[in-house]
């Protein structure tokens, strides 16, 4: 037996110190509640006993019907530019913030629900979220944060047993969900548009004594600190060809961590142009325009921030664009020495040979995530499977002379390059199979994307490109 808390303390800072952004608010109550994915090893992380969250209390705690004493449940109030365009209310129209929590490394938590209900922000939505989509971002969040790429954190999907209503009727869920935070750039802009300066300086201490305390006291120095972190966050976007989809301010933290898995995948044959999203006409967060997107959306955490760099206007503009000035440096010294490391070279690779790899690549659509694997045993003296992936075999051949002649390490690349992401084909199978009833593909797969970098015989199949009609078509559709 174990000693299982009759319930679990969540803090309220949030609440707390911003009510001006929280409406205090209760999840719809699930009519049959089956837990349909936990994850063990964060809720142990959390101070959360597994046995006890399997239970009644526990699953009803995952679906906000149990409130723990204490918590204050609520509604986050957020801004945000959604393709481009500002839209001056978003908020939390799903979600509820449960509360706080602190994890065993010593910092606070989030803990979040996505799906559980309509809120007063939910505008036209019906408040809910179908099995599909959340076990989407339970598998593809628990892949970045296995391949070490800073992410939200899911701990549990339930099916609500309440139907969903897309194109077709769904079985509903709700995604529990742990964050360092959910501040998002556009908590700034919702705060600044209030025209209240002190709400947006508690806010800035807020995110301040939450991800960078070393800033404290100084704002602007919180900016650079978001501009580093995301310029790192989306350097490693880039080199494990992940594509977020919809790279709005709403879906941006301020934490540094990737959030809001809607119509995201993982890039297949190398294009820059690559769009999966259904909702994306323009491309305008293709695979290739992410980092220019993300210094756009930083523009836009400054402009929030501005009364707070300087009271001359001016002085505060200038400011702003000094430190977002640096993202571009930060951006190419995290890509560059992240190419490297995927190149097996203890230092940065010379950048004609980089380009020249990349134009290759695109040229013959190749699959990114099987040519860096294959180049690895390419270092060892096998260059057979990398060399099968083009059509150009003279401009490979050339560039794998080049290369090899840097004596790259090909134990670090097998460090560096995972053989298991969360491709896209087999994302959609296991998605489909849930949706039935069916969790075992699910499950095959969690646990063949949480060991991304070890080669394992019983999953060879999961390490394999798409088939080539699955490939041409993919699209994905926006979380809802
Ligand atoms: P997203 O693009 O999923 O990050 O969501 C953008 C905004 O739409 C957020 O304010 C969400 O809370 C809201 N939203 C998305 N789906 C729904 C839904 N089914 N019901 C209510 N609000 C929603
Ligand atoms: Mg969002």
């Amino acid at each position: 037996m174990s000693t299982a808390p009759a319930t679990v303390t969540l803090g309220d800072h949030f609440a707390r110190t911003l009510p001006e952004m929280a409406v205090a608010w209760q999840a719809d109550p699930a009519p049959e509640p089956r837990l349909l994915a936990l994850n063990e090893r964060l809720a142990g992380e959390l101070g959360l006993d597994p046995d006890w969250l399997r239970g009644p209390d526990g699953v009803r705690l995952l679906v906000g019907e149990h409130v723990p004493e204490g918590a204050t449940p609520v509604a986050q109030a957020y801004a945000g530019h959604q393709f481009g365009h500002y839209a001056p209310r978003l908020g939390d129209g799903r979600a509820l913030l449960l509360g706080d929590l602190v994890h065993a490394d010593g910092d606070p938590r989030d803990l979040h629900l996505k799906g559980s209900g309509r809120t007063p922000f939910a505008r036209g939505g019906d408040g809910l979220a179908a099995v599909g989509p959340m076990l989407r971002e339970y598998l593809v969040s628990e892949a970045m944060h296995a391949l070490g790429i800073p992410t939200t954190r899911s701990l549990a999907v339930v099916a609500t047993g309440r139907p969903v209503r897309r194109e077709t009727v769904l079985p509903g869920a709700v995604l529990a969900r742990v964050a360092r935070s959910h501040l998002r750039v556009g908590s700034f802009q919702y705060a600044r548009a209030t025209g209240d300066v002190d709400l947006l300086r508690r806010l800035a201490d807020h995110a301040i004594a939450r991800h960078h305390p070393q800033a404290e006291g100084d704002y602007l120095a919180l900016f650079e600190a978001v501009v580093a972190a995301q310029a790192s966050l989306v350097a490693r976007w880039m080199l494990a060809g992940f594509i977020h989809g919809v790279m709005n301010t709403d879906n941006m933290t301020i934490s540094g961590e990737t959030i809001d898995y809607g119509p995201c995948a993982f890039l297949e044959a190398f294009d820059p142009a690559t769009v999966y999203s259904s909702i994306d006409h323009a491309g305008r967060y293709a695979y290739g325009n992410q980092p220019r997107v993300a210094e756009w959306n930083l523009a836009r955490l400054a402009e929030a921030l501005l009364p707070l760099f300087a009271d001359d206007e001016e002085r505060a503009i200038a400011l702003a664009v000094e430190a977002l000035g640096t993202f571009r440096a930060r951006y190419d010294d995290a890509w560059s020495a992240g190419m490297a490391a995927k190149l097996g070279l203890d230092r940065p690779a010379p950048e004609p040979l980089v380009d020249d790899l990349l134009t290759l690549m695109r040229d013959n659509r190749v699959d990114h995530t099987s040519l860096h694997r294959r180049l690895g045993a390419a270092a060892r003296g096998d260059t057979g499977p990398a060399r099968e992936l083009f059509l150009d075999l003279a401009g490979i051949d050339a560039w794998l002379a080049r290369w090899l002649a840097l004596t790259p390490d090909p134990d670090a690349m097998r460090r560096a390059n995972p053989v298991h992401i969360p491709r896209n084909h087999l994302v959609e199978e296991a998605l489909t199979a849930a949706t039935e009833g069916d969790l075992v593909p699910f499950e095959r797969l969690l646990d063949a994307v949480r060991s991304p970098y070890d080669e394992r015989p019983d999953l060879a199949r999961y390490a394999e490109p798409a088939p080539d009609h699955f490939a041409a078509s993919y699209q994905t559709f926006c979380g809802t």
